[in-house]
């Protein structure tokens, strides 16, 4: 039986995250997920939180503290998606994405690293995409935000690794959810021909990865890249 963490996921109200929250609380763990609109699953801790607001990533974590304790393993997945093609993306387009993406990830793992360091354990995921390694048109801005995360992952693993805080990055390749539900029929049809595992994956598949990380046995692993795309990314 694994140690029971207290655990953080951002944008728990849906999709990967949601799950991501059910599969750690199933596994006997204490979890806290934020959520902007809806709520978040039975027996986790809910916390309104836009993590493009600071005071609100801040307050989060000192609710999650005081009911739950310090957070021990965080998983950064809140992400948002503004495609449009390089000649038509305007900077709000471009700034709402990596304010949500990277500088959000960063405000919140920022907010988890003390308390992390204090205690000597820490478990920060992130969830990057397939597309930061492999590119993707009209994502420009996505890609950029999800690659920018292993930059982050590996400077956090230098500079934490030897208090016992490992950083990783999870890069799930197209996984049915309310994100690539407004895909075109026929984009979706394209990505199916390219996966090698001929489908699309779930968010069971990307939670799995986590649990992993999460882990007792997963403490030497640090700065790693773990795709979870069927091997659409083969070789990044
Ligand atoms: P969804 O759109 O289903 O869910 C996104 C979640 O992020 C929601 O809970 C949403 O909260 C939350 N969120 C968005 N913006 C903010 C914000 N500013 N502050 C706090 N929470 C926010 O997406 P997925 O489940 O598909 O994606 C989850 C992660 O996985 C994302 O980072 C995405 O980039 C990544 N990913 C997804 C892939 C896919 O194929 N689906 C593939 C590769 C990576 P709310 O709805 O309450 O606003």
């Amino acid at each position: 039986m694994e140690e029971s963490r207290v655990v953080l996921v951002t944008g728990g109200s849906k999709g990967i995250g949601r799950v991501i929250a059910e599969r750690f609380r199933d596994a006997g763990h204490r979890v806290a997920a934020t959520y902007r609109s809806g709520g978040v699953p039975d027996g986790v801790l809910g916390l309104q939180c836009d993590i493009t607001d600071q005071a609100q990533v801040d307050a989060a974590f000192e609710q999650v503290e005081s009911e739950l304790g310090p957070v021990e393993v965080l998983v950064a997945n809140a992400g948002v998606t503004k495609d449009t093609l390089i000649l038509r993306m305007s900077d709000e387009d471009w700034d709402q994405v990596i304010d949500t993406n990277l500088t959000g990830t960063f405000r919140v793992v920022r907010r988890a690293a003390r308390p992390m360091t204090r205690a000597r354990f820490g478990r920060i995921i992130m969830i990057s995409s397939v597309v930061g390694f492999i590119g993707s048109p009209g994502q420009l801005n996505y890609a950029a935000s999800k690659s920018g995360l292993v930059g982050m992952a590996r400077s956090l693993t230098r500079e934490l690794g030897s208090r016992n805080v490992t950083a990783n990055v999870i890069a799930p390749g197209f996984i049915e959810t309310d994100m690539t539900a407004v895909l075109p029929e026929e984009t979706i049809k394209g990505y199916k021909a390219r996966i090698p595992s001929g489908r699309l994956g779930s968010s069971d598949d990307v939670a799995a990865a986590a649990l992993f990380l999460a882990g007792d046995g997963a403490g030497y692993i640090s700065g790693a890249v773990l795709p979870v795309d069927g091997g659409l990314g083969m070789g990044h």
